[in-house]
């Protein structure tokens, strides 16, 4: 019996072969030991990967990261597009200190307090008009949660309380959560908790390096991208659906990809039409990644709830928002006027004022500039060192925000085997060559595909840029040898 019992968990584990069990943490040897640096020491952490030991980090300075054997890791990646101001941002650790003098910490249930007024009024600032209300959270899949529970309450609260379905989009990431894991795209992450996850409905993404066909103009493929939500929506019955959530640049789960132009602005008039809520998910694109400070300012629409995080606090404390307009937060106010939602550490003093000071540093720095100054300057490198390359398909995002897809064949597109891990290898050998950038697997559709996140800081000057791109080529150079 308890043979049978591990077969049947040997076989559930195969599903999607060896990637699943490299998700569920199971690597090879060799890619397991890229990660030590520390030995074989007991850790009593319960790790994101259980077999692999990490190195030990000492301290941050700038744009870099140093283990405490005093390696040097250039940051390439902000962690996961969180480190926008790098690691050792004086007037952020100054304002924390501040509050932390003032008070650490008072429950929003019998406070608010100056640092998070501070901050909501300061993101409103950088939005559209009819954007005045902040809900703060403590991070991007609380931010999410928060914001579809928002998109509920706001249909309940408006007498249409059948509206009870969401659509997202195939290969999109919104969190961890139960309920942002359930609107997200991502196969590989779902697939075990498939069966405790709300239903959801997915269109295709929009993705024109794979999707765009060779003789259909870039506005006939985001319209016709873009009327799959029509579809979807007819299908379920528009006085079902509640919203559709989508990353105006997908981050994680497919390698910075952004929409292609008019896609945003037929999202908008479809949800217009049926009466669907728009939310945009700038967990990892938003707070000046992409070179504005939303990334939805380079698009032809506005939504109704915005999520942030990651950049927010730029790393030095957690911290997510959803900003909701006044339609939403209206009618909540004017119904119940309670918000059915909270977390004990929401609208947290310290992490508000870490957020206003990364802002305020953002802005009184112009470091929007210098996001797209540098953006222009990586591109370049990276298109004359990496393009020419066999294994490279595709650079592409906006900003500090670029992702790189590999392929086994340029012209057919065709992915690289998931048996070369490129992923894992990629990350590891860049780790051994003193670069952190992000590498993944799945990006077509959760299982094929491979693709490289950068999302440095923003305050990366152009040596930095020469060192990033050199260390990524010579990581690159070495990986390809072993999927020969
Ligand atoms: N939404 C997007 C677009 C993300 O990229 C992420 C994290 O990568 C999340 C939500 C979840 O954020 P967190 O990991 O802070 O919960």
């Amino acid at each position: 019996m308890l043979w049978c019992f591990w077969v049947v968990v040997f076989q559930k584990l195969m599903v999607g072969e060896i990637y699943s069990l490299v998700a569920f943490g199971f690597v090879p040897d060799d890619v397991c030991k890229s990660y030590t640096l520390e030995g074989t020491q007991m850790s009593y952490v319960f790790h994101r990967h259980c077999h692999a030991t990490l190195p030990i980090i000492d301290k941050g300075e700038g744009v870099y990261l140093f283990d405490k054997h005093g390696k040097q890791y250039l940051d390439a990646c902000g962690g996961a597009a969180v480190s926008n101001l790098g690691h050792s941002h004086q007037a952020v650790k100054k304002a924390m200190l501040e509050q932390l003098e003032r008070v650490p910490f008072a429950h929003t249930g019998f406070f608010t307090s100056d640092s998070s007024e501070r901050l909501a009024e300061l993101i409103c600032q950088y939005m559209p008009e009819q954007f005045n209300h902040v809900y703060l959270v403590s991070g991007g899949s609380e931010a999410v949660e928060s914001a579809l529970k928002m998109a509920r309450q706001y249909f309940v609260e408006s007498g249409k309380p059948e509206k009870k379905q969401f659509i997202a989009r195939q290969q999109s990431y919104h969190g961890n959560t139960l309920g942002a894991l359930a609107v997200g795209g991502n196969e590989w992450r779902r697939e075990p908790f498939k069966p405790i996850l709300h239903p959801s409905h997915h269109i295709a993404p929009c993705y024109a390096y794979r999707y765009q066909q060779t003789h259909e103009s870039e506005l006939d493929y985001s319209l016709r991208t873009a009327n799959e939500l029509e579809a979807k929506i007819l299908e379920l019955g528009a006085e079902n659906v509640m919203a559709f959530v989508a990353e105006p640049i997908v981050g994680a789960t497919a390698g910075a990809v952004p929409a292609t132009q008019g896609y945003f602005k037929r999202i908008r008039e479809i949800c217009d039409q049926y009466d669907v809520l728009l939310i945009l998910d700038e967990v990892m694109c938003g707070v000046g990644r992409s070179g504005s400070f939303f990334a939805f300012e380079q698009e032809e629409a506005e939504p109704d709830l915005v999520c942030m995080a990651k950049g927010l606090g730029a790393g030095y404390q957690p911290i997510g928002a959803v900003v909701a307009n006044d339609r939403v937060y209206q009618a909540i106010a004017d119904g119940s006027g309670f918000f059915q939602h909270g977390h004990t550490f929401m609208a947290h003093p310290v992490a508000c004022a870490a957020a206003v000071a990364t802002i305020e540093t953002i802005f009184q720095d112009d470091l929007l500039t210098a996001v797209n100054q540098q953006s222009v300057l990586l591109r370049k490198e990276l298109t004359s060192a990496l393009a020419h390359l066999p294994y490279i398909g595709d650079i592409r995002g906006k900003g500090l925000f670029l992702g790189i897809e590999l392929v086994a064949d340029k012209e057919s597109k065709a992915p690289l085997s998931k048996a070369t891990l490129a992923d894992k290898r990629i990350k590891q050998r860049a780790m051994e060559n003193g670069l952190m950038c992000y590498p993944m697997g799945g990006t077509i559709d959760g299982v094929n595909g491979h693709h490289i996140l950068l999302a440095p800081p923003f305050i990366i000057q152009s040596h930095h840029i020469d060192e990033l791109v050199g260390k990524l080529s010579l990581t690159l150079k070495e990986v390809a040898e072993t999927w020969k």
